[in-house]
């Protein structure tokens, strides 16, 4: 057995970070570890050229610390991704995170002792940890990976969520971009023009918006930074937890913002979207790329872009529909589809969404009590702990908010201080173990909601959990 805690947390991105600083803070000793070779989490994992928030960064930030945000300045209304991740890095060395930070090391099973009411946590590197708590910073896991019908391709294959810290260089290629989600909204029209041609391999469309994105100095540092107090005060009680939620109001003009007001917060009405449509369909210009990339289902989500469709003017983007004509085979020299066509590729770049599918600790073995695995566990209280599983805290698990509707700089920083509360609570009670006893409702109503019923939980004295 090695080291001795008091909380294991897996990960060091939003939720790890203000996890392992909100826990210190409460005098335990906390170690975080991450699979990553830094601290940033999915801004570290989805570096592709164009990553970018679609949340105004004077949202995007930490509210437990005033100098956090005083002696941080967004140069962006909303930061391209390694702004971000240059802020997580900014966050770790102010608050003297990396000292309690082990990185490069997958977590790959936590299994609890009941006799000794401990952890043991194991990394892939072989060695094992003990503590008290375990505390599961692991975000959700990109929805179902992208995969080629074979890998005989003699070029480079890379994906949007696990892009490496240096390039590929897309200059000078021939590159093939498969998925039409947000990653490849925000890559297409960044790489067209360096890359020698971009083929995007359409599948299911998303709506877009045009991002209306303005440059930051000091005077509008200087406008957020004066709303911190109401900025703190405001943002866990809002539907979204941020300052776009929707707003009513014309819809033409809520579109010029240029933001997430058009839509986040509320389902989108049928008069937004269509006039979004009619938007999309009115800057392509042209039926035939229209006919791919505007949705046609109301469902459809919604992003902020840059330049995407108007990509497609170019003689140098080229748009494949893979509903009428799929990826048939893989070559040597690029992709076949299924109407014989052949596209020949340097690079094939499979866009994978960020957060949306099972909680990534379906990656871990985690054991509770008489070898009972967490994969089998029936459902969870507000996301953050199983009934079955004392000592352990879960961030990205349903039905807590996800980056779809809501911004998730408020939802982990929430959640990071609930669980701090949660141990120090117990421990004022003089109590070893808190365990989820009874899982609650599916479905939150938007982040206030959420945060509302967390507080009720931990003011009312923990009704949903069981302490001894
Ligand atoms: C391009 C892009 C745009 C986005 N835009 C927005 C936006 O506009 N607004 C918004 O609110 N959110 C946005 N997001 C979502 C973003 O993921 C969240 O805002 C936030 O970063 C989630 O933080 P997290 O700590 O919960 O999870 P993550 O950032 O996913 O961090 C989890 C960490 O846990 C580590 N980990 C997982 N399993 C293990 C293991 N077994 N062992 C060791 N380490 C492990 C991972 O390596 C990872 O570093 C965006 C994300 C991307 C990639």
């Amino acid at each position: 057995m090695g080291d001795e805690l008091d909380v294991v947390v897996i990960g060091a991105g939003v939720a790890g970070l203000a996890a392992l600083h909100l826990l210190r803070s409460h005098g335990l000793r906390v170690r975080a570890y991450d699979a990553a070779d830094d601290v940033g989490g999915s801004w570290w994992w989805h570096g592709y050229p164009g990553s970018r928030l679609d949340t105004e960064g004077h949202a995007y930030q930490y509210f437990f610390a005033e100098d956090l945000v005083r002696d941080w300045g967004w140069s962006e209304r909303f930061p391209a991704g390694y702004e971000v991740l240059r802020w997580l890095r900014f966050v770790a060395d102010r608050l003297d995170l990396r000292r309690d930070i082990v990185l490069s090391t997958p977590v790959v099973a936590a299994s609890f002792d009941e006799e000794r009411a401990r952890w043991t946590v194991r990394t892939a590197h072989g060695e094992t940890v003990g503590a008290r708590f375990v505390v599961a910073c692991t975000g959700l896991t990109p929805g179902p990976a992208l995969e080629l019908p074979g890998d005989g391709f003699a070029g480079t294959v890379v994906r949007t969520s696990r892009w490496p810290e240096k390039g590929p260089d897309l200059a000078g290629r021939r590159v093939g971009v498969v998925g039409s989600g947000t990653a490849a909204v925000q890559l297409v029209p960044r790489i067209a023009g360096e890359a020698a041609a971009v083929t995007l391999f359409a599948r299911e469309p998303v709506a877009v918006v045009p991002r209306v994105n303005t440059m930051y100095g000091w005077r509008e540092r200087d406008a957020y930074r004066a709303r911190f107090a109401e900025l703190r005060a405001t943002l866990p009680h809002t539907p979204t937890g941020g300052d776009d939620g929707h707003r009513a109001g014309d819809i033409a003009e809520l579109y010029a913002d240029g933001s997430r007001r058009l839509w986040f917060g509320a389902p989108p009405s049928a008069a937004v979207t269509t006039h979004v449509r009619a938007a999309m369909t009115a800057r392509l210009g042209d039926p035939a790329p229209a006919a791919v990339l505007v949705p046609a289902s109301d469902d459809a989500p919604m992003t902020l872009d840059a330049g995407f469709l108007e990509a497609f003017g170019r003689a140098d983007v080229d748009l494949v529909d893979l509903r009428a004509d799929p990826i048939a085979a893989v070559r040597a020299e690029g992709l076949e589809l299924a109407s014989g066509a052949v596209h020949e590729l340097d690079v094939v770049v499979l866009t994978e969404e960020y957060d949306a599918g099972p909680p990534a600790l379906a990656g871990v073995e985690v054991r509770g009590p008489g070898g009972r695995a967490l994969a089998d566990a029936p459902g969870t209280v507000l996301g953050l702990a199983t009934p079955g599983f004392p000592n352990l805290f879960t961030t990205a698990a349903a039905p807590a908010p996800t980056s779809r509707d809501a911004v998730m700089t408020t939802v982990r920083e929430h959640q990071a201080a609930w669980i701090a509360r949660a141990i120090r609570d117990l421990d004022a009670a003089g109590g070893t173990t808190i365990e989820a006893v009874v899982a609650g409702a599916d479905t939150v109503d938007g982040v206030g909601d959420y945060v509302a019923r967390c507080e009720q939980e931990a003011a009312a004295g923990y009704p949903s959990f069981r302490r001894s």
